[in-house]
């Protein structure tokens, strides 16, 4: 089975000079992080399937069962797989992505996945010990790889993120300018903090600037710091810190409770920007919510600018799908995008994660994406964002839809741009909510329940007769739908 395959005994990994544990406990770090960096749907829709076969003097050699796969694993992650192997210092310099036969009935245990060693939470202890073994070259290896996705060019500015990103830029092109010293970047999960942390990296890293940017993870951060601590040498890892000219720090929060860490952080922080390096943090919180971190150092995180991340609005949800379709190359129709981004607004990677599966649905079956497949494929997830739609929001996105104002739902008025839409809005009600005809009604300007049932015939009438209105009602039921 693949997993003993990968055994000391293997010519090709004793070629390697390295022993099996640490080559499976690297696969599954790289997992789990690949993992926690591309969501739960798309690691599920791309990455479940991968096996590490063997490794091959400098590569790693990973199977996929179809062609599909391959390609768009290939083009989407092997930048991002090359990565991770090169990060675990293993020797492993290239990643070749193979098509496997399928697995055999016994197939379970060919998947890693399937073993309960390999449903990686990031391994902890092990990613200490890790870091243990490489602090012999501190100043190269502590600082975390790069995802060459994440890049201001594949950024989307809208509403809710575009003052975050105008400081990103502004430290990226001038780092350490007063005012901008630090950087802390906050919001929810799945906004955009890391995106916008490895660009601002990207772009001080260009080639001929010659400047040193460590980022990582706090996490990673304190990790580092234990194994420096165990093997004693503090000294290096303080020194190789604060000789960098950048110094990122993602998911601060990470560092509440752990007060060693925060110590040796703030002391770090301190040196840097006295020394007018420029510092760049990210959090779930505003320094002043981040309780639980010391207070001298929330006082400081707060001295430069401070820069939140909204919510996700429509808008930008279409404007992010509009981009990543088109980067995709595969045709979404609008309709589907505008499903989308009224159904899933949690977070941008959610909703990346979705489209995602639905491209690689069309790909694996060479289909289009309708918004009927859509609906299919993304069932579950499509369920999960699901909740009780009420008369009111369904006054409300009728109204929207048809561009009248909310309050003519209840109003006198009969024209017939007002009544039309009035008309649907009942009639959905009907199809949606579990409201009764006299119920609606009241609701509608207290209406008569003859005129909601009237309302609910004549938009069925209407559906029959007229193709483009029928898909119209539909499009807002779908929206609406519980
Ligand atoms: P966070 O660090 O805030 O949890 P990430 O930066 O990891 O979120 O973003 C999650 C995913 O969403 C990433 O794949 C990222 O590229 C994508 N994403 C978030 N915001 C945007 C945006 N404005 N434009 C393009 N992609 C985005
Ligand atoms: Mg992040």
């Amino acid at each position: 089975m693949q997993q003993e395959d990968l055994g000391g005994t293997s010519p090709a990994l004793s070629g390697a000079n390295l022993d099996s544990s640490n080559v499976t406990e690297a696969w599954t770090r790289i997992r789990g992080r690949l993992r926690e960096e591309i969501g739960e749907i798309e690691y599920r829709t791309w990455m479940r399937q991968m096996t590490l076969a063997a490794i091959e003097g400098e590569e790693a050699v990973v199977q996929v069962p179809s062609r599909f796969l391959r390609d768009w694993l290939r083009s989407q992650y092997g930048d991002r797989l090359r990565a991770l192997w090169q990060a675990e210092n293993l020797g492993v310099r290239r990643v070749d992505i193979r098509v496997a036969p399928a697995p055999a009935p016994d197939g379970a245990a060919v998947d890693g996945e399937a073993m309960p060693r390999a449903v990686p939470e990031p391994a902890r202890p092990a990613e200490a010990r890790a870091a243990d073994s490489r602090s012999a070259d501190p100043r190269n290896d502590w600082a975390a790889p790069l995802d060459p996705r994440f890049t201001f060019d594949s950024f989307v500015v809208g509403k809710p993120n575009e003052f975050a990103y105008a400081c990103a830029r502004r430290v990226a092109e001038k780092p350490a300018s007063p005012g901008f010293n630090p950087l802390f970047l906050y919001g929810g999960v799945g906004l955009g903090k890391t995106h916008l942390m490895h660009s601002i990296a990207w772009a001080l890293r260009e080639p001929g600037l010659d400047r040193s940017v460590a980022y990582m993870s706090a996490e990673k951060f304190m990790y580092r710091f234990i194994a420096a601590l165990r093997s004693q040498s503090t000294m290096e890892f303080k020194e190789s810190l604060r000789s960098v000219d950048v110094l990122m720090i993602d998911d601060l929060q990470f560092l509440i409770g752990k007060d060693n860490t925060q110590e040796e952080f703030f002391h770090t922080f301190n040196a840097l920007v006295d020394a007018g390096k420029q510092i760049v943090v990210s959090a779930d919180k505003s320094p002043s919510d981040l309780s639980g971190l010391e207070d001298r150092l929330r006082t400081r995180l707060g001295c430069g600018m401070v820069a939140d991340i909204h919510a996700t609005t429509y808008e930008l949800r279409i404007s992010i799908l509009e981009a990543k379709a088109q980067a995709a190359g595969i045709p979404v129709p609008a309709r589907v995008l505008e499903y989308l981004a009224h159904k899933i607004t949690s977070n941008v990677r959610e909703l990346e994660g979705a489209l995602n599966r639905l491209i690689a649905h069309s790909g694996l079956f060479g289909r289009p994406v309708t918004l009927e497949s859509c609906q299919e494929v993304l069932h579950d997830i499509l369920r999960a964002h699901d909740r009780r739609v009420t008369i009111e929001e369904i006054q409300k996105r009728v109204a929207e839809h048809y561009n009248m104002r909310l309050a003519d739902m209840s109003s006198a008025r009969r024209a017939r741009n007002v009544a039309r839409p009035r008309q649907v809005a009942m009639y959905l009600a009907k199809q949606l909510t579990s409201r009764s005809l006299p119920e609606i009604g009241r609701k509608f300007g207290n209406r008569d329940h003859t005129t909601v049932m009237h309302a609910v015939a004549k938009v069925q009438e209407l559906m029959q007769q007229d193709a483009g209105f029928a898909e119209d009602v539909e499009l807002l039921r779908r929206m609406l739908e519980t």
